[in-house]
């Protein structure tokens, strides 16, 4: 391999300014798109910081910003007001003054008869900055540029990368470093940004060797976290750049993805883990499991009936989002009460004298009764106790039961789940929606 085509991926530090941010008033949406634009890119992020709106702390996480990465991308803190620090703060952390660009007072003004001071300010930039223009609003964006001395820790690691995405060696055998500032507003935010990313590393997505590639995913549901932990814990060694494999959960789904710079490494980690984790596995990318679920009815043409009670229709509202979910969504129940559930589903009032709502007994029940009264090919029932209140020793905040009837068959599940209402009901959609699909799959349950 030429030394020309061993470059290190570009270092990127993601900046946001704003007290919004750290007060937790807004969520930082800003960074996550920043970090999406640069990884299609075949970048890297190494660190994402937020400074509030003082000079100093902007000033401060610039320069921390300098020590770290090659390119670091800032947004917010452009505005007209007084709490609009980033244009002083990264001029103060390059050791600048600065400068008015007369030519940029007009859009200051923003269609205003005249141009307040702070208005003004708006066209004031470090020395010797690139001005990017801002076609949807008055802040325009800017870019600084030094060569760093020291290569530092991150160059000459030997990994190949695609050419645009990687750290240059400027004439001084340093590094180029660039900071970027775009305005905080997303609708004037992207456009600029993609601007200038296309301009100064190409429009095409550098997915070359050695680059960032597109994330893999397999989505999971019916298997603990901790049990997909020790099933793929040899994979998940995290110093290694080219193929790195996390996991995240959320909600009773279980999200493993795998990101790095190898393509071939990743396809076999994602071939592993789906191996693995055999049947929890509903789908990857960006599958949803109630999409997962209407097209294996659809591909075999059958029909499925809900019969709730904790969950109070979310299920059926799950089902039904789907577009084309009226090929195979035949009737829902919300049957919340004990009267409702003798009436509409004929569970006998015997069944819950001995055994109580919340047991399989009655799920069972549920299940066997909706999918007789409807004629679906399948019958899902949900029971539980979804909290605070409500719960005994024998059956506390958190106990569901679901039921799963087919023509000949009917089976049940009992679970106990933690956390506080809005999650057991969440939870309880997901894993009736599991129950079903691992039964049109005809694989266990889990
Ligand atoms: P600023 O440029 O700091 O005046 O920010 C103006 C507005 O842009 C804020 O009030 C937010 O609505 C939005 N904004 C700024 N930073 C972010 C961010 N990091 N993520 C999402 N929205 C942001
Ligand atoms: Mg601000």
């Amino acid at each position: 391999m030429s030394s020309e085509s061993v470059r290190s991926p570009l270092r990127v530090v993601v900046l946001s300014v704003g007290d919004e941010i750290l007060g937790g008033d807004i969520l930082d949406t800003n960074a996550r798109g920043l970090v999406q634009r640069v990884s299609a890119r075949g970048m890297r992020c190494v660190a994402m910081a937020c400074a509030g709106d003082t000079l100093a702390s902007v000033e401060q996480a610039v320069r921390r910003a300098l020590s770290d990465g090659e390119l670091v991308l800032i947004t917010g803190g452009l505005g007209p007001t007084r709490d609009d620090l980033t244009r002083e703060g990264v001029a103060a952390a390059f050791e600048l003054e600065l400068e008015e660009h007369p030519e940029f007072l007009e859009s200051a003004q923003g269609g205003n008869k005249k141009l307040s001071a702070g208005g003004r300010r708006q066209a004031w930039f470090p020395m010797g900055a690139q001005i990017l223009p801002n076609a949807q609003g008055t802040a325009p964006g800017f870019v600084l540029r030094r060569e760093r001395a020291d290569e530092g820790e991150s160059a000459g690691r030997g990994e190949s990368v695609a050419r645009g995405a990687s750290a240059e060696h400027g004439a001084r055998g340093g590094v180029t470093q660039r900071v970027a500032c775009f305005p905080g507003p997303p609708n004037e935010l992207w456009p600029m940004c993609e601007a200038w990313l296309d301009a100064e590393f190409g429009a095409v997505p550098a997915v070359g060797a050695g680059a960032m590639q597109p994330e893999l995913r397999l989505r999971c549901c019916g298997v603990s976290e901790s049990v997909v932990g020790e099933l793929l814990a040899d994979l998940m060694d995290t110093s290694d750049p080219a193929c790195r494999v996390g996991i995240t959960v959320s909600r009773g789904l279980l999200t493993v993805s795998v990101r790095g710079s190898d393509a071939d490494a990743m396809g076999i980690a994602q071939r592993t883990a789906r191996e693995r984790l055999g049947a929890a596995v509903y789908g990857d990318g960006d599958a949803l499991l109630p999409e997962v679920v209407v097209q294996l009815l659809t591909e075999r043409g059958e029909r499925v009936a809900l019969a709730e009670s904790c969950t109070g229709g979310l299920l059926a509202g799950a089902i039904t989002d789907v577009a084309g979910s009226s090929a195979v969504f035949e009737q829902g129940f919300v049957t919340y009460s004990n009267a409702a559930k003798v009436e509409h589903l004929g569970v006998p009032q015997a069944l819950l004298d001995a055994h109580g709502a919340v047991s399989e007994e009655v799920a069972a029940a549920m299940a066997t009764g909706v999918r007789e009264r409807t004629g679906a090919d399948y019958g899902l029932s949900v029971t539980g106790i979804a909290g605070p209140g409500g719960g005994s020793a024998e059956k506390p905040v958190g106990t569901v039961c679901f039921g799963m009837a087919t023509r000949d068959s009917v089976h049940t599940r009992r679970v106990a789940w933690g956390g506080d209402r809005v999650t057991v009901r969440l939870r309880s959609v997901q894993l009736a929606l599991d129950l079903l699909r691992r039964e049109l799959q005809g694989v266990g349950a889990g």
